[in-house]
């Protein structure tokens, strides 16, 4: 079948025309052409659409991610920072801890050599290990349990006044009140009234509540390391065999009771069963506790 034409009329103004004359076929494939290359300008123009819309929302993202980043890094630093510091700190608090458990143990030691007395601070065998010292930790640690076992002994060690009255007889021999020779006299008398009270003079276990034709009304304490404190011719006892007893408590009332030739106490001190001179022990309270810088 003959391909049959279309003739298309271009003219100017002028009146001049042009004929040109196009087969149908050709028309129907140029129509066809021009609209599948229309659906692909559409449909990459879309695409493109949806490509820079997803590439502006990734940027969008990016720097908000970007923004939280820097906000984390700058709070992270600043932690570290603090960290740093807080590690500074603690170190200075424990030097300082240290120096000030050092001192307190010089004080102790120091009011122990004043007084004269030893104290035994037996060495913890997990803590001994010869001369060197690992850290300064480990130095504070070792510090703070002396020191602690130096406050506990002292805490029971009887120091200090059982009563506030004048020495009337003071410690060792002595000519005897009641049949005017020499003997020994084991420990040291304070004037007083009938009724006075007598006080503890560390922290201790009652060993003994008693009576008899020498002592009178008695009790004796024990202190632990080693010591025991007696107090005779009490007209009144106040504690029980057994008792816990902590310093300054009243043990009992200032009496006549026994060898006595009026109302006095009679206080003693035993370190290992032996009487020793209480008065070192007395003198305590006079000593100043000043560290020398
Ligand atoms: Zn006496």
């Amino acid at each position: 079948m003959a391909d049959k034409k279309i003739h298309i009329i271009i003219t100017g103004e002028d009146g001049n025309g042009r004929a040109v004359a196009v087969g149908r076929n050709t028309l129907r494939n140029l129509f066809v052409i021009a609209v599948i290359a229309s659906a692909c300008l559409v449909s990459g123009t879309l695409a493109a659409l949806k490509y820079y819309h997803a590439n502006r929302e990734l940027a969008e993202q990016t720097r908000i991610l970007d923004t939280k980043l820097a906000r984390i890094s700058e709070v992270l630093s600043r932690t570290r920072a603090e960290r740093d510091q807080l590690a500074i700190d603690r170190e200075e608090l424990l030097e300082t801890s240290i120096s000030r458990l050092d001192e307190k143990s010089k004080v102790i030691q120091e009011v122990m050599d004043q007084i004269g007395i030893e104290i035994k601070v037996e060495d913890d065998p997990d803590h001994s290990g010869g001369p060197f010292i690992a850290d300064e930790r480990q130095y504070g640690e070792l510090l703070l349990e002396q020191t602690d076992r130096y406050l506990e002994v002292i805490r029971q060690m009887p120091l200090g006044r059982p009563v506030p009255g004048r020495i009337s007889s003071k410690y060792g021999r002595r000519t005897d009140p009641l049949v005017r020779r020499k003997a020994f006299h084991p420990g040291i008398d304070f004037r007083g009234r009938t009724g006075d009270r007598i006080r503890a003079t560390g922290d201790a276990i009652v060993k003994k509540v008693g009576r008899n034709n020498i002592l009178g009304r008695h009790v004796i304490l024990s202190h632990g390391n080693g010591y025991e404190t007696i107090f005779a011719h009490m007209s009144k006892t106040l504690v029980n065999k057994g008792e816990k007893i902590q310093r300054g408590q009243v043990i009992g009332l200032i009496g006549n009771t026994g060898r006595s030739t009026g109302s006095h106490l009679h206080y003693g001190i035993r370190r290992n069963g032996k009487s020793i001179d209480p008065m070192k022990y007395l003198r305590v309270a006079d000593i100043s506790l000043t560290v020398n810088r």
